[in-house]
């Protein structure tokens, strides 16, 4: 069985040699980032595992289905994509092995359909951008192990950088998962504004995903050592933080809005004037 498992890991680590292309993400200047004023609490839609599930599909499916020319720019067979549903209350979603899409209840429930649908546009994001491969190109054993358990990276939610650095670094020595960086992040927070924007979705009503992530985590945070059943995943502290990604949304917009190929710019390509 561990031998079986090791020579996995070998193909694995073989046949990650492809890496993706390079994006061109818009600068956000650093006293544009504000800090996030967190107010109120993010719904609790309440919804059946059935009607979460559904409308996961549903914003995938719209999603994908208008992710062709982006796919095709990234020469990347985006049909092999799926997307999963996990009926766990944990709040996170993730972007694991090179194909798949993974859901909780804990964070579907929290979003209604545009929410949904930034979060999976994200995540598409990181495999349209093939970050799972380069990360594990860089991976040891063990962090491939952890991928091939399924553990992968999120996209809440803590914002206290003091949190963050040391946990997010713990849980992903223990959890054996590489995390992405930040550029990665960038490059799929990118991505995934194109895919809503070409699916159709308001890029206005989007941002609000940001904010919901901020809550829920404010939430868990006076929560702090107390019992309660909606856990917020560890790595996810690797992210860049909800203002970061707040501030850089509005630039980014402007670009995706304004863009005359709908696709995001690649590093090769010199600036449109
Ligand atoms: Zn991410």
């Amino acid at each position: 069985m561990y031998g079986r498992l090791l020579a996995t890991v070998s193909a694995l680590a073989l046949s990650a040699c492809a890496t993706g292309p390079s994006y061109k993400v818009p600068e956000v200047k650093a006293e544009d980032v504000k800090p996030l004023v967190v107010t109120g609490r993010a719904p609790n839609y309440n919804r059946s595992d059935a009607q979460n599930s559904m409308l996961v599909s549903k914003a995938f499916n719209n999603v994908l289905s208008a992710a062709g020319p982006v796919c095709d720019q990234a020469k990347i067979n985006c049909g092999a994509f799926s997307v999963e549903y996990n009926p766990d209350k944990t709040v996170n979603a993730y972007a694991s092995l090179s194909t798949r899409v993974t859901m909780f209840a804990g964070l579907a429930n929290r979003m209604d359909e545009t929410q949904i649908a930034a979060v999976l546009a994200h995540e598409i994001g990181h495999h349209i951008a093939r970050h799972n491969q380069s990360t594990e190109q860089r991976a040891t054993v063990g962090n491939i192990l952890g991928r091939i358990a399924g553990i992968g990276i999120g996209i809440a939610t803590r914002t206290d950088p003091n949190i963050t650095g040391d946990l997010g670094a713990l849980a992903g020595v223990l959890a054996g998962v590489v995390p992405f960086s930040k550029r990665q992040e960038q490059e799929a927070d990118l991505i995934g504004m194109y895919l809503l924007h070409r699916a159709g979705y308001d890029l206005t009503k989007a941002r609000q995903t940001w904010m919901t992530l901020a809550q829920i985590s404010a939430e868990d945070k006076g929560r702090a050592g107390g019992n309660n059943n909606q856990r917020i995943s560890s790595p996810l502290a690797t992210h860049p933080t909800n203002a970061e990604r707040e501030a850089a949304w509005e630039t980014r917009k402007e670009e995706v809005l304004n863009s005359k190929t709908g696709l995001p710019r690649l590093s090769s390509q010199p600036a449109p004037h």
